[in-house]
C-alpha cells in the first residue's frame, strides 16, 4: 500500500502513532519503535504494509520511504508539513475519504520539483474547495450579502467580503476571480500569495 504521512504522534518512549492518507483512507496505525527502522517523517510518501491486531490497531511494518528531490530543500519541506498538519485537521473525523485527496497531493508531490511551494498549496486547496462545492464565486459579502466591487477580503475557507465590512488584507477582485476560475496562480504576486497563503494557514 502507499500513502502520505499526515501525522506522527509520539506515545510512550518511542513508539508512535502514524496516520496515513491512503487512496481510500485515512489510516491510525502504530509504530513500535526500532533502532534499524528508517525514520517516519510527516509529510513522506510511504511504501508499507499494515498488520492487522484485532486487539488494537494495525502495526506499522515494512516501510519504505518514497523520496522526492525537493525534500531536501527545507522552504518546501515545511510548507508541505504544514499542508500535511492542516489536511489531518481537515480529514480526521470524516468517515469517508474520496480518492480526489490522495490524487491532490501526488499532483503537489509532482509540481513541487518546479514551482514555488505557497503557489502550489494555494492552487491545491483552491482545488480543494471546488471539490468540496466550497468555493464561493458569487462575490458576494459574507456579512452584508451585497455584492463585492473591484477590491476584496477574504476570511478563513477564502469566503468574500467587502474590506470595509472586514479588517482583514484586501485583494484586487479580478485577480481572486481568475485564481478561483483558473485555480492558477501566475498572475499574482509574491506579496499577494504569501497573504493567500496565510489565510489558508487559519485552516481548511
Ligand atoms: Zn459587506
Amino acid at each position: 500500500m502507499q500513502g502520505y504521512i499526515l501525522r506522527v504522534q509520539k506515545v510512550r518512549d518511542e513508539d508512535c502513532l502514524v496516520f496515513i492518507l491512503s487512496k481510500e483512507q485515512l489510516i491510525k496505525c502504530y509504530r513500535f519503535y526500532g533502532a534499524r527502522h528508517p525514520v517516519i517523517t510527516q509529510g513522506f510518501k510511504l511504501d508499507f504494509e499494515l498488520v492487522e491486531n484485532s486487539n488494537f490497531l494495525p502495526h506499522l511494518r515494512g516501510t519504505m520511504h518514497l523520496g522526492f528531490k525537493w525534500l531536501f530543500y527545507t522552504d518546501r519541506l515545511l510548507a508541505w508539513q504544514q499542508f500535511m498538519r492542516l489536511l489531518y485537521e481537515h480529514l480526521k473525523d470524516a468517515s469517508e475519504i474520496n480518492e480526489f485527496y490522495y490524487d491532490l497531493l501526488e499532483d503537489c508531490a509532482l509540481k513541487l520539483e518546479k514551482q514555488n511551494p505557497k503557489r502550489t498549496i494555494l492552487e491545491a486547496y483552491v482545488r480543494l474547495l471546488e471539490f468540496e462545492g466550497r468555493l464561493n464565486k458569487e462575490m458576494n459579502c459574507l456579512f452584508c450579502d451585497g455584492q463585492i466591487g473591484g477590491r476584496i477580503s477574504l476570511l478563513r475557507g477564502f469566503l468574500p467580503a467587502h474590506p470595509h465590512c472586514t479588517s482583514k488584507v484586501v485583494f484586487d477582485t479580478k485577480a481572486i476571480n481568475e485564481l478561483f476560475e483558473t485555480a492558477k496562480s501566475a498572475h499574482l504576486d509574491d506579496f499577494a500569495i504569501n497573504q493567500l497563503y496565510y489565510i489558508i494557514l487559519e485552516g481548511l
